[in-house]
């Protein structure tokens, strides 16, 4: 199976709320966020070394009592065509799966839903869906991907699984008008969260260290009025 783990937290309460889990992350992305923390996993896959996939295993059976599942990221983890067969094994042994996604790869999601390998289902809204705010959010300009997240989006509020959408608000590329587009394109959605830019970590495109965060009370602000079309909406 071509699925090579190249991170892992082996305890995480944050990662899907309520539940605790362990982190996988794979490796590259066929977006380019400028603000992405994980740059040098999606640049340079090849400076990690590959987790024996025994030892993921042993690690999860050894703590099969403790942790409720694990959280699929990256990276973005739909790239890999192997990954149901992962999660088949993964719940197999008895795991809640959570996975992280970008919705490039609706035709994977929706294999995934059909066969209900996924539990709960976290997706990225870079930003508001036309094209030009999305490309400078994401970083590359493709059409065909745009389609796919949008396709992505009405699959899952059309399914039974649970989920969240999530955009990670930063001030060069998120004015108010744009969350509010988003939280209108999204009307009805069962969670949306709005996750607060931090420019304390390492970024893909370096100036956007340099980039002010919003205050936590603007991002308060900014939630309180999505939930005009979303009435969960929640920050961090
Ligand atoms: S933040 Fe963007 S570039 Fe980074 S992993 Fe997520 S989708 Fe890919």
């Amino acid at each position: 199976m071509n699925i090579s783990i190249k991170q892992i937290i082996e305890t995480s309460l944050i990662d899907w709320e309520g539940k605790i889990v362990s982190t996988l992350y794979l490796p590259s992305c066929n977006f380019r966020c400028p603000y992405c923390y994980n740059c040098d996993l999606i640049l340079h896959p090849d400076n990690f070394k590959n987790i024996p996939q025994k030892e993921i295993d042993s690690y999860l059976l050894e703590r099969k009592d403790f942790i409720d599942g694990i959280c699929m990221s990256g990276g973005e983890p739909t790239l890999y065509p192997d990954l149901p067969e992962y999660f088949k094994e993964i719940k197999d042994k008895g795991f809640l799966i959570k996975l992280d996604t970008n919705g490039t790869n609706p035709k994977l999601l929706k294999n995934l839903l059909d066969f209900s390998l996924v539990d709960y289902i976290a997706l990225d809204i870079k930003s508001s869906l036309d094209f030009d705010n999305y490309s400078k959010a994401a970083g590359i300009r493709d059409k065909i991907l745009l389609e796919k997240v949008k396709d992505s989006i009405g699959l899952i509020m059309n399914s039974k699984v649970d989920y969240e959408f999530r955009t990670t608000v930063v001030p060069l590329l998120h004015s108010e008008e744009i969350i509010m587009e988003i939280a209108r394109y999204i009307s009805g959605a069962k969670k949306y969260v709005l996750q607060n830019f931090s420019s304390l970590e390492k970024t893909l495109n370096p100036s956007y260290q340099k980039i002010k965060p919003y205050s936590d009370e603007k991002i308060q602000e900014l939630s309180e009025k999505a939930k005009k079309f979303v009435p969960i909406c929640s920050w961090r």
